[in-house]
């Protein structure tokens, strides 16, 4: 029996649950945000608090939904998890927050994207532990002040700059988290394969890390492509030649750049002859959201120096032209 595509996905989830970092320890890179944290925790405990609110910033797939459940374990405290585009009414925090323990974590993934009221509310919750829930509408309505036991609340975003510099300041840890490192992931990608039972070998393993976009969650995904691969065409091993004619299958190329950077390319050079244009143009031009092109490309293509962002708009560089294949112009930005 095949499988449906919900139970395949669900299979999906399952696996990168089981591939997550239990601890501090586990967890490969990031060793200046590692050693900070692990800091913040060992502190709080000493104390008997619940540790300061922490936000986490990041392109998707670097580990911050990790990192909330570590806070949580290593406090031995149960995590709430919810997000902000699920926060709609103040109401639907009041909720969350009402229900919560002393000491427990609330995980807020894509706090950027909460409602304003809801944000409001955030604010009062994280500096005094209390809100004002109102009843009512109008002349009428009255705020109820209600008490919450002490939380710590651990923010996501792809960007911290996406919040309003209030809700910003009431953390008390910020921690950026960066592209990983090919030898990183190299690492990440062994980690898996033991947990998942699949060899490899050390070029193999070297081939999905570079092709991975810096990216832990697409590691993993290239991990069990290949592995797949190898199960139906071969026999069973994760070599160098496999990995080269997976990834190939799959379209993820010899740099990681997946359809979307690509994309963001080809129209940048082809259509706007490197440009500068504006994100939203070109992000219409590729048919994606501003917000994906803005924050899932283009930090990627930009810390690989494929595009620059200048004041006029994004600009392709010369290395840009050059991954397409085409003449770099002379007024290419180097
Ligand atoms: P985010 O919340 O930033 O989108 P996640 O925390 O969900 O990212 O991480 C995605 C996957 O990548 C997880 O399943 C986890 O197994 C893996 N991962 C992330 N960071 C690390 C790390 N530092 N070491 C090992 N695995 C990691």
């Amino acid at each position: 029996r095949s499988l449906t595509a919900a139970e395949a996905e669900g299979d999906e989830r399952a696996i990168e649950a089981a591939l997550r970092p239990k601890s501090l320890d586990e967890v490969v890179g990031q060793h200046r945000v590692r050693e900070q944290l692990g800091l913040v925790l060992e502190a709080a405990r000493r104390r008997e608090r619940a540790p300061d609110h922490v936000l986490l910033s990041g392109p998707p797939g670097l580990g911050k939904t990790t990192l909330a459940m570590i806070i949580a374990h290593e406090m031995s405290t149960p995590l709430r998890l919810t997000s902000g585009p699920a926060i709609t009414h103040a109401g639907d925090l009041a909720a969350i927050l009402s229900g919560m323990n002393d000491g427990d974590v609330l995980f807020v993934d894509e706090i950027h994207r909460m409602s304003r009221p809801a944000e409001e509310m955030l604010y009062m919750a994280m500096e005094d532990f209390r809100v004002d829930v109102v009843i009512g509408k109008g002349p009428g309505a009255t705020a109820i002040p209600l008490e919450i036991p002490p939380f710590t609340l651990v923010g996501a975003t792809t960007r911290a700059g996406l919040l309003p510099g209030p809700l910003r300041d009431r953390f008390g840890f910020t921690a950026h988290l960066e592209y990983y490192e090919a030898s990183e992931l190299d690492l990440i990608v062994h980690r898996s394969a033991g947990l998942l039972g699949v060899e490899l070998t050390e070029e193999g393993s070297a081939e999905i890390a570079s092709r991975s976009r810096g990216t832990p969650r697409i590691a993993n995904r290239l991990l069990r492509r290949v592995r797949d691969y190898a199960q139906v065409r071969a026999d069973g091993v994760v070599t160098l030649d496999i990995a080269h004619a997976a990834l190939a299958l799959y379209e993820v190329d010899e740099l990681g750049l997946d359809r979307l950077d690509r994309a963001v390319l080809d129209v940048l050079c082809r259509r706007f002859g490197g440009g500068p244009v504006g994100i939203s143009t070109l992000a219409v031009a590729v048919g994606e959201e501003r917000e994906t092109v803005e924050e899932v490309a283009e930090p990627f293509l930009v810390r690989n120096g494929f595009l620059a962002r200048t004041p006029r708009g994004r600009v392709a560089t010369a290395g840009a032209w050059r991954h397409l294949g085409l003449a770099v112009p002379t007024s290419a930005a180097m």
